[in-house]
């Protein structure tokens, strides 16, 4: 039964991604004897906890239930008075006997806190429920808190025979159902980042019309020497931009030039700048020149690879050889199109 109320709680969690990064994604059901009486999630930075929206939701009529039902929550109840009052005195104050949950706060400061509190006022408390799948869901935020950096996603589509595009022009590669994916992938991250012969080449826009979903992330593109032309769909100042280019003419206000030194290490420089503006997840989605230089210089936690099946290409720009200790995590159809996600084992 536990299980069954933890996926429910994911299902919610899932609800806010998009929304509350950098906090966690939360979700939270309150079930008295196999009835579920109210559901809740975190649904915007700085709003909000879970728990707090899952007890508002309760219906009058059952709110005599509360204190006898049990309360499932994919993280440990937050400890500390931040932008909302801690959840752990709710759960006291509501007088609810027992609390399930899949995952401890990962900050070391806090970590159990919660837990220990609820014990020694009584309350049964079960812990490392479906845990693996918790932290997975909150993959992002765990690295972030626990390394202050950013986690990494490279993405890219490929042919079935391993080709990127036809030499020198943009290919279509996968159907339109993945292009709806790739684009929930974008609402669901911080930033997304190309290169400079992608930012030239297929003119990207970046953006995540075909899921709406969320905010819209942070654009980043390099073009050190300036090449882009003043038209370019990246230069529109249309949301959130970073260029690592020579800074241009023109009013911007979305729009952040960020100048670097020829020769300095631009991973390292991207890294630390969106970790100062607390960004906690970069999607980086090509073209093969950038891949292949955060796959040497193991800047990665995730990869994902959106095959065509049915496309042969015969030649062209060669996918990124996927690393050997890359580790399948997922795969799954979309459209006509098959996507397998890997994670890296450190
Ligand atoms: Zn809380």
């Amino acid at each position: 039964m536990n299980e069954i109320f933890m996926r429910r709680c994911f299902q919610l969690a899932v609800l806010g991604e998009g929304f509350v990064s950098p906090n966690p994604v939360v979700g939270a059901v309150l079930v008295h004897e196999g009835r579920i009486i109210g559901e809740g999630w975190h649904q915007r930075y700085g709003q909000a906890h879970a728990e707090v929206n899952c007890i508002n939701s309760v219906k009058p009529e059952d709110r005599s239930l509360i204190s006898a039902s049990t309360l499932y929550c994919s993280l440990e109840p937050c400890h500390h008075y931040g932008k909302t009052p801690p959840c752990v005195n709710l759960v006291l104050e509501h007088k609810i006997p027992k609390v399930v949950i899949s995952n401890l706060d990962p900050n070391p400061l806090v970590a159990g806190k919660s837990v220990v509190k609820m014990r020694s006022a009584g309350v049964e408390v079960v812990t490392d429920v479906l845990a693996d799948e918790g932290r997975w869901l909150n993959r992002v935020f765990f690295h972030f808190i626990q390394t202050g950096k950013p986690w990494i996603i490279l993405k890219w589509a490929q042919s079935a025979d391993g080709f990127l595009s036809r030499v020198g022009e943009r290919t279509a590669i996968s159907g339109p159902t993945a292009q709806r994916l790739v684009h929930r992938w974008r609402s669901q991250t911080d930033a997304i980042l190309v290169g400079t012969r992608t930012a030239l080449v297929d003119n990207p826009r970046l953006d995540n019309r075909f899921w709406p979903h969320g905010k819209a992330p942070l654009r980043i593109f390099f073009d050190r020497q300036g090449k882009l032309p003043d038209d370019a769909c990246l230069l529109d100042d249309s949301q959130p931009t970073w260029g690592y280019t020579p800074a241009r003419q023109g009013v911007f206000q979305q729009t952040e030039f960020k100048i670097c030194s020829e020769g300095e290490p631009m991973i390292q420089r991207v890294l630390s700048d969106l970790r100062q503006a607390g960004k906690s997840s970069l999607l980086v989605e090509g073209g093969a020149t950038t891949l292949q230089t955060f796959l040497e210089a193991e800047a990665w936690q995730e990869i994902r690879i959106i095959e065509n099946p049915a496309l042969y290409l015969k030649k062209g720009l060669s996918a990124p050889q996927l690393p050997k200790h890359a580790v399948l995590r997922d795969s799954f159809d979309v459209g006509t199109d098959r996507v397998k996600i890997y994670t890296s084992p450190g």
